[in-house]
């Protein structure tokens, strides 16, 4: 196996040569148990960004018992969204950190509509636009299977049946509609989420360059 995480190379991604030296935002997207974390993570890996995860931000709060950990604690375990107040300003506070200069991919986040606005509204502060956003996509009975699995091995406490049923159908209702607005902006780009880890990675990393192209 070979040690890199995917066959396609961000040299490759940026093949041409204006494209050369860009810096890569992006966002991914997906219902919870698509594998969408671990896709970040070898994303970042492979453009050489970091992965921003808004769950990871509130757990690593919660953990450390934070005010905003407390906070989002109650909307979490009960399988429902943070407030955007909250979830915006934490957001927007990571994307003005010095690793994020080098680009990003967000992970968990925007959620809903006013996220995807606010999200905008905060790059142009930055002078900055999204580059594309990856959908990955699965059957609800593939995403029931992986998020009881992960309930067993990982003892998350929002991996209640009824929390994970909660999030899948939140994210049919607030999240999937917006793919739609990120599709007219040319933006989106869809990739099959089911099949070996590697496999997906470099779907998307292929998706990407057509989108990016
Ligand atoms: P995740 O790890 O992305 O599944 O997020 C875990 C939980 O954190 C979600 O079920 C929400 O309660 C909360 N959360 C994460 N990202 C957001 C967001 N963008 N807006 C609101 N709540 C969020």
């Amino acid at each position: 196996m070979s040690q890199t995480p995917t066959t396609t190379s961000r040299r490759e991604l940026h093949a041409r040569p204006d494209k050369e030296g860009q810096v890569t935002r992006l966002v991914i997207m997906g219902p919870q148990g698509v594998g969408k974390g671990t896709q970040a993570a070898r994303l970042a890996e492979v453009f050489g960004i970091v992965a921003i995860s808004t769950g990871d931000i509130f757990r690593a709060n919660i953990k450390g018992s934070t005010e905003l950990g407390t906070t989002a604690k109650e909307y979490i375990d009960k399988g429902e969204l943070v407030p955007d107040e909250i979830t915006n300003a934490m957001v927007r506070d990571r994307l003005g950190d010095e690793d994020v200069k080098a680009g990003f991919l967000l992970d968990g986040y925007p959620r809903n509509a006013a996220q995807v606005a606010e999200l905008d509204t905060a790059l142009a502060g930055f002078g900055w636009e999204l580059d594309g956003v990856i959908e990955l996509t699965a059957d609800r009975e593939v995403l029931m299977e992986r998020l009881t699995k992960r309930a067993q091995d990982e003892g998350r406490e929002d991996d209640t049946p009824e929390g994970i049923a909660r999030r899948l159908d939140i994210y049919d209702k607030e999240t999937a509609p917006l793919t739609a607005a990120y599709a007219e902006r040319g933006l989106l780009a869809q990739v099959d989420g089911v099949g070996e880890i590697s496999e997906v990675t470099d779907r998307i990393v292929a998706s990407l360059a057509t989108q990016l192209g």
